[in-house]
Formats: structure tokens, sequence, C-alpha cells
């Protein structure tokens, strides 16, 4: 499948046409950003890592039945997948408090909740992607109550599967974000990526962090937590 216009260049990927309406391909870039674009560098093999991740993860979610944008990886950086019109919702599932979820609410991380949490955020880049609750959503027409249960219902979904799958590699997976989008027959499927970019890993034997936190809060060994993470999901792969 060769690739067409571009149609979009975003902050991690860039979407091109292909010759079938109903498919795009992405191209995953190693630029990183942080807090809304203000932090930006580039992290040296990310879209590699993330690209292949993404691919494994949706290919293992798709084997225990959440249909995902999916469709054949083309080359290291870039995937074919299923055109969606994406539900401009961020989904934020959190096992262990962290981030802004600490930040708001003043208390530490790594505290292990009883049961996941859920979050939605309007996906707006000019509005810094504000947190909303599923009414908002509704009221402002993002998604309609039925989608909504459906992307909840996947999400704690995906969640127990990767959650099992990291604690596997001996990572434990702390929080991460969704996307999910419309076929053109309506159905969901979850798109966009799943990549240590979008969610917290952290070694569960030392604590060390294993995801884009280390460049966030300039922590050093960006790269390496990338390959090691990659590593044990390729490692694990291959056992399985
Ligand atoms: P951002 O837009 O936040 O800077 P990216 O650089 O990752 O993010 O750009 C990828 C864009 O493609 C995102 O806006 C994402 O919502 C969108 N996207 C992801 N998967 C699909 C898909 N299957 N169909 C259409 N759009 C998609
Ligand atoms: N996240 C993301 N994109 C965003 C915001 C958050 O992928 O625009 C991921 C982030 O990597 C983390 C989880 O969602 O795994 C929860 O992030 P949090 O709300 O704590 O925000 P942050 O600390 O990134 O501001």
């Amino acid at each position: 499948m060769e690739k067409g216009q571009q149609l979009y260049e975003g902050k991690a990927k860039k979407v091109y046409a292909t010759e079938d309406p109903q498919l795009l391909i992405v191209s995953y870039k190693d630029d990183a950003t942080a807090f809304n674009g203000v932090k930006r560098g580039t992290i040296a093999g990310k879209g590699v890592i993330n690209n292949r991740m993404s691919n494994a993860l949706m290919q293992m979610l798709e084997k225990k039945g959440v249909p995902t944008h999916f469709v054949r990886e083309l080359s290291e950086r870039e995937t074919l997948v299923k055109k969606v019109s994406i539900v401009p919702l961020e989904v934020i599932i959190r096992n262990i408090s962290a981030g802004s979820f600490a930040k708001n609410y003043g208390v530490e991380e790594g505290i292990v909740f009883d049961e996941p949490t859920i979050e939605f955020s309007y996906k707006n880049d000019a509005l810094g992607d504000p947190l909303i609750n599923e009414y908002h959503a509704r009221a402002l027409k993002l998604a309609t109550a039925e989608e909504i249960e459906t992307i909840k219902r996947y999400a704690f979904r995906i969640n127990d599967e990767l959650k099992a799958f990291w604690l596997s590699c001996g990572v434990t997976l702390v929080d991460f974000k969704l996307e999910f989008g419309r076929l053109e027959d309506g159905t969901i499927v979850l798109a966009d990526e799943i990549s240590p970019d979008t969610s917290r890993l952290w070694d569960s034997a030392t604590g060390m962090k294993l995801d884009k936190d280390r460049f966030r809060r300039d922590l050093g060994g960006v790269e390496d937590a990338y390959q090691e993470v990659m590593k044990r999901l390729n490692e694990r792969m291959q056992a399985l």
C-alpha cells in the first residue's frame, strides 16, 4: 500500500491517505512534546518502538475481542490502519496515583487503587485538553450515551489485558491514555497508539520509570528506558 497525500502532522505522528478511502497510513516520528507542546525534543528511535509496541499490543487486544484500527505493519515506522472519525475524548485509566492525579488531588505518587479509575479529557489542544465528565461529553455532543458506555467497557477490558501482560514482563502499568474512533458504520474501535508516550510503566522490582516521564521530568536515560520496555515486550511475545 502506497502513501498518498499527507493529511495531518501531529506532535508524534504523520497521517497519510491511501488509495483506499477507508484506510490511512500512520508514520511515527521521534519528536517528543510535553505540557501541551511547551516542552519539545526528540527521543532517538522512539518512532520505531512506539509503532512496533502499539501494533503488538493492539494485535493482542484484537485476539482478546477488543476491536482496533490496526490492519498491517508496513515498515518499522509505518502502519496501515482503518480510518476512523476520532471521538474527541482522551480516555485515561489509572491503577496507581501519578502525574496530574497526584498533583490535582494532593496525594503522593504510587498509591495503589483498590479498583481502576477512568476519566475523560476533551481532546482540544487550544483549550489544553480540559477534564470533563460524561454529562459534559454528551452536552457537547462529543459522543452518545451508548458510545460512552462502549468506550468505558472496552477501556476497563483493555486495562485488565494490558496490566496482566505488562506484569508478566516485570512492568507495572500505572496509567495510560486511549483514543477511540468510529468506523463508517458507527462501530467503535480502539485507535491512535499505546506506547511509553501514552502510558506510565514502572519496573515492578525497582520502581524505575520506563516511560515518557523520563523526558517530561528530565530524568535522563530516556532512550534506554524505551529500549528496555520494548526488549521486555519482545521477549515476552516470543515466549507466548
Ligand atoms: P496529536 O494530534 O495529539 O499531536 P499525533 O501526533 O499522535 O497526535 O497524531 C495522530 C493523529 O491521528 C491524532 O490526532 C489521532 O487522534 C489521529 N488518529 C489516530 N488513529 C487514527 C485513525 N485510525 N483514523 C483517523 N485518525 C486517527
Ligand atoms: N497522557 C497522554 N496524552 C495526554 C495526556 C496524558 O498520553 O495528552 C497519558 C500519560 O502519558 C499518562 C496518562 O495519560 O500515562 C495520565 O496522564 P496524566 O493525566 O497524569 O497527565 P500528565 O502527567 O501527562 O500531565
